[in-house]
């Protein structure tokens, strides 16, 4: 058996060239094999030793919102300065290869509903996959679980969800603009998850639907906070079926596959590798430092790192109070573990959601297509997924009878480079946090999905965030020739194959 907690120390150059080129290749096929190459060999460039010291923007962190951002910039003709901490490209998006299958050890799933991260896949005309989805449900009851057909086992959960939800489309009537009503949303801002369920006072046998969802997503249902879900609901049209459906697509050729493009039609200069130390502002430029002493200027950096992350760079001045509150508090979910499991029994498509504070180490399991591994995930903060044996029992305790052959699981709260998984804010973080954080330190400017407007957790929002900062006064620019000229709309072919299985329309 393997576990491969994720290991994040800088590689050697020669090491990370391979990692990209291998990334780059052997995941993104031909559609984007000349793309991905290209921003490899750029990559490669930033090793020269004439690398240069200055630029017009630094933009710290290539995950989602960094890359995005980067491609903007250099899009309206800004020299541009991409440092990575890792070895590779993606942050929080992880494409990777294992016993032979693609995985994605992070963030994984796009919907049409999401449409920056949609209109991403139309420009560079990245193929887009449905799973299959499940055919048999494990569903939690009093004492144990039962197994049911998927076109039942939704019903009670629709139900049950929709009340949940209750007044969420008013809270948020522009889900994109999260503060459009203020004063309802400073109302409901004050709620956790678990704060709803009480109120909604359900009998054992209901709550126990719902709390798989409010641990994942929350951390725990007492962490998360009320409005961060109920927005997630008004950006999915206020219902069930947009809401899980968001849950239904993924790019065929991995997350990774939307970066490679993205770089290889910008060419920003990308230093992997180069975890900043430090960002030090005077009054005419930003000087940011890496960990092994390089040290570069530009007017203004944009620094897309994760919120929980911000507390290990040293800012100079110092971060304002709402950041150092959000940075210490945090943001991004903690102990969230995602792993992938090669189960000798079951070997169908299944999916099992198992509840909150009953001892089960995984909240939410299932394999979705056939012959690809089960994916899992766990936010208990003692399931150690180091210990193959607890894993197989953290199985079996959902899947009596289960066997299990290898797994792999990334701890995305020991990353140092990410201290956390998808943003899921806490109660009263928006209301009083979110536009601040948003707001610039001077010629420092913040982006991510952790302090997105609209889909806040998800790549969509990363990528929104991205475009947001890119396009601050400034940093605007004459644009180059758009390459979106060449976009168009692109519908798959394929359905909401999940959704049918479950027997909703
Ligand atoms: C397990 C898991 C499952 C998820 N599932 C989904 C999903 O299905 N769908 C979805 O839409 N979203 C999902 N998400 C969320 C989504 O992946 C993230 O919201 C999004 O990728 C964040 O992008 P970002 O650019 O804001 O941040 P990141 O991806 O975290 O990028 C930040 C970058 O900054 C770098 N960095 C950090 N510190 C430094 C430093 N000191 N110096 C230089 N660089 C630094 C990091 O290495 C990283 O590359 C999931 C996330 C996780 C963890």
């Amino acid at each position: 058996m393997t576990n491969d907690v994720e290991s994040t120390r800088p590689e050697s150059r020669e090491l990370s060239r391979r990692s990209l080129l291998k990334a780059g290749v052997a995941l993104t096929g031909a559609a984007v094999a000349t793309s991905a190459t290209t921003a490899v060999a750029r990559a490669d460039d930033t090793q020269d030793p004439t690398l240069r010291s200055h630029y017009d923007v630094i933009v710290v962190g290539a995950g989602m919102a960094g890359v995005t951002a980067a491609r903007e910039l250099r899009l309206k003709g800004k020299r541009v300065l991409l440092l990575e901490a890792r070895n590779r490209v993606g942050g929080r998006t992880w494409t990777d290869t294992w016993n032979g299958h693609m995985i994605e050890r992070g963030g994984t799933w796009v919907d049409r509903l999401q449409p920056h991260v949609w209109r991403e896949l139309n420009r560079y005309k990245l193929p887009i996959m449905a799973d299959a989805g499940p055919t048999r449900a494990f569903m939690p009851v009093i004492g144990g679980f039962e197994e049911l057909d998927p076109s039942v086992a939704y019903v009670r959960q629709k139900e049950l969800f929709t009340k949940f939800f209750d007044r969420s489309t008013e809270v948020f009537p522009e889900p994109f603009k999260p503060l459009a009503n203020r004063e309802l949303a400073a109302e409901f801002d004050v709620f956790s998850l678990r704060d709803r369920l009480d109120q909604m006072a359900l009998p054992p046998e209901d709550e126990i639907l719902l709390t798989s969802w409010t641990s994942l997503y929350g951390g725990t249902s007492e962490r998360g906070g009320l409005t961060l879900i109920q927005q997630w609901w008004a950006l999915s049209g206020g219902t069930f079926e947009g809401f899980h459906g968001v849950n239904t697509y993924r790019p065929q050729l991995g997350t990774v596959s939307i970066l490679n493009a993205m770089l290889a039609e910008s060419k920003p200069v990308l230093k992997l590798n180069s975890p900043v130390k430090s960002v030090v502002q005077d009054a005419y430029k930003v000087t940011v430092t890496t960990r092994s002493g390089a040290a570069f200027t530009a007017p203004e950096v944009i620094v897309a790192t994760p919120v929980n992350v911000w507390k290990t760079i040293s800012f100079s001045p110092a971060l304002p109070a709402a950041h150092v509150e959000a940075t210490t508090t945090g943001v991004g979910v903690p102990h969230e573990k995602k792993l992938w499991i090669d189960l000798s029994n079951p070997t169908d498509r299944f999916v099992a959601e198992a509840p909150e504070g009953m001892g089960y180490p995984l909240c939410f399991m299932g394999r979705f297509n056939d012959g690809q591994p089960v994916v899992a995930f766990s936010v208990d903060s003692t399931f150690d997924t180091t210990d193959g044996a607890a894993v197989e029992r953290a199985v079996q305790r959902v899947i009596p009878g289960a066997t299990m052959r290898d797994y792999v699981a990334t701890n995305w709260h020991v990353d140092p480079f990410s201290l956390g998984a998808g943003a899921y804010r806490r109660p009263n973080q928006l209301v009083r946090l979110h536009e601040k954080l948003q707001a610039p330190h001077g010629r420092v400017k913040f982006a991510g999905a952790d302090i997105a407007n609209g889909w806040n957790g998800y790549i969509d929002g990363a990528i929104e965030d991205g475009l947001r900062v890119a396009g601050s006064p400034t940093l605007s620019g004459p644009a180059a020739a758009a390459a979106s000229a060449e976009e168009r709309i692109f519908v798959p072919k394929v359905n909401r194959a999940l959704y049918r299985g479950l027997g909703i329309r």
